[in-house]
């Protein structure tokens, strides 16, 4: 099995929903996100997927996201928009471009990451 990785930013402020801290108030982050793909066949090139591709199509997912208040995008509304459901709005939207994207990691900060991936 290949494992491709690719590592992009976005900047956007949220806050968090039915949540009892410092995060209900809004801030923002400068994400990182690792999308992965994952597949045993190579192309003519021995290549899995172009990662200009996977770069391009990537950024065309996070510029719904970039620079934006993620609470007010519609697809957002009323949802609590967590690290854990941004990296699964971001493997979906992700996916439906790219069938063999195999997970998604948003890191909030150097060390706090939440990652989406369906089996
Ligand atoms: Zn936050």
């Amino acid at each position: 099995m290949y494992e491709l990785k690719s590592q992009m930013y976005f900047s956007a402020a949220h806050h968090l929903l039915n949540y009892d801290g410092e995060c209900e108030n809004q801030h923002g982050h400068n994400w990182l996100v690792e999308a992965f793909v994952k597949g045993e066949t190579l192309d003519k090139s021995n290549i899995l997927v172009d990662y200009k591709v996977l770069k391009r199509e990537l950024k065309s997912v996070l510029d719904l996201l970039d620079h934006k208040d993620i609470n007010e995008l519609p697809d957002f509304k009323g949802i609590s928009p967590s690290s854990e459901i941004l990296s699964k709005f971001i493997y979906t939207k992700l996916k439906e471009r790219i069938p063999l994207v195999s997970k998604v990691s948003v890191w909030e900060t150097a060390a706090s990451c939440a990652s989406y991936y369906e089996e």
